[in-house]
């Protein structure tokens, strides 16, 4: 497989890409081939795409003509009412499923499998219960044979970086909920995927944990940039995070509209900052009113 670290020589370990590595949140990241290399890029291409599931005698047609690009190291948010097709989308994303017409492309390659490089966190946390908090963040990197010494040093840096230390050998159920999503966020960042897909990740979790995980997200994601597809019902959350998002229209899902949230939030982007200023803001208020409007009425039309 090709990884980010490898190529460019650093241990998987650096969280800051330093030198080179850095460049890839930019320019993607080069590939050696034999004495050539290539740069190979972490932006997501959805063309035409139309997702239909056969059933006996009816069939549901869940995404039509989808048609979107996301940008390497960009933060995409999609939202849309219940049914309109986003799980399908990152299923598709992900290589877990494949469309009924139309191309899903990363780095201009179709995605035709699941890989580590395309990483997925659902709601329910899907932690392994049997395995400790230690054996689920190892699980990806032993599959992919990352000698031990190696795999023990990455895991203890996540685990700091989590907030786990003393809980390594905890199992799932010994867990809260927020507590078993930092580790499936760790499971997945440790792999150093080239895109990160999100499911609803947050939305099993109380209002003040979901405040934390949004901002320890953005703290993770801030370090290694990983192409996003996050998925929301929370139109706060999503203003919060996004650099851009896709609204999409009731079943069968299409683009309704796109919103630069980056335009907005100015320079730094305002997920930098605490989450409970940022809504205080003016400028979040009519963003986040504008976009529920264009969810609403999408939800509205069905009834
Ligand atoms: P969302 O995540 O936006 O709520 P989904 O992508 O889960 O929506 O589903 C979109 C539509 O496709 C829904 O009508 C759903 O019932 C249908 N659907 C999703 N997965 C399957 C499947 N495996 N078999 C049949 N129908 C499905
Ligand atoms: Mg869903």
């Amino acid at each position: 497989m090709m990884r980010a670290a490898a190529d460019c020589g650093h241990a998987a370990v650096d969280l800051q890409p330093p030198g080179d590595c850095g460049a890839r949140a930019v320019a993607g990241f080069r590939v050696a081939l034999g004495s050539r290399s290539i740069v190979m890029t972490n932006d997501l291409e959805y063309e035409n795409v139309v997702m239909e599931f056969r059933g006996r005698g009816a069939t549901v047609r869940a995404l039509d003509t989808f048609n979107f690009h996301v940008a390497e190291s960009e933060f995409v948010v999609v939202v849309g009412p219940s049914g309109c097709g986003k799980s399908t989308l990152l299923h598709m994303t992900a290589g877990l499923m494949h469309p009924t017409a139309g191309r899903v492309m990363l780095g201009g390659s179709i995605i035709t499998d699941p890989g580590p490089d395309k990483a997925i966190v659902f709601q329910n946390f899907s932690l392994f219960p049997w395995k400790s908090v230690r054996s689920n963040i190892d699980f990806g990197l032993r599959i992919n044979g990352m000698p031990p010494a190696e795999r023990n040093e990455l895991i203890d840096r996540y685990i700091k970086l989590i907030g786990l230390d003393g809980f390594e050998n905890h199992y799932p159920r010994q867990l809260s909920g927020g507590m078993q999503q930092r580790v499936a966020i760790a499971r997945s960042f440790v792999m150093r995927p080239r895109v990160l897909l999100m499911d609803e990740p947050f939305a099993a979790l109380d209002a003040q944990n979901r405040q934390l995980m949004q901002e320890e997200l953005v703290r993770i994601w801030s370090a290694q940039r990983p192409t996003v597809m996050f998925i929301t019902h929370s139109v706060e959350e999503a203003v919060f995070l996004a650099d851009r998002i896709v609204v999409i229209s009731r079943r069968p899902g299409r683009v309704k509209k796109v919103l630069d949230v980056t335009a907005v939030a100015g320079a730094s982007h305002w997920r930098m900052d605490p989450f409970e200023d940022v809504i205080r803001r003016p400028d979040f208020q009519e963003l986040r009113a504008e976009i529920w409007g264009l969810v609403k009425s999408e939800i509205q039309l069905r009834s």
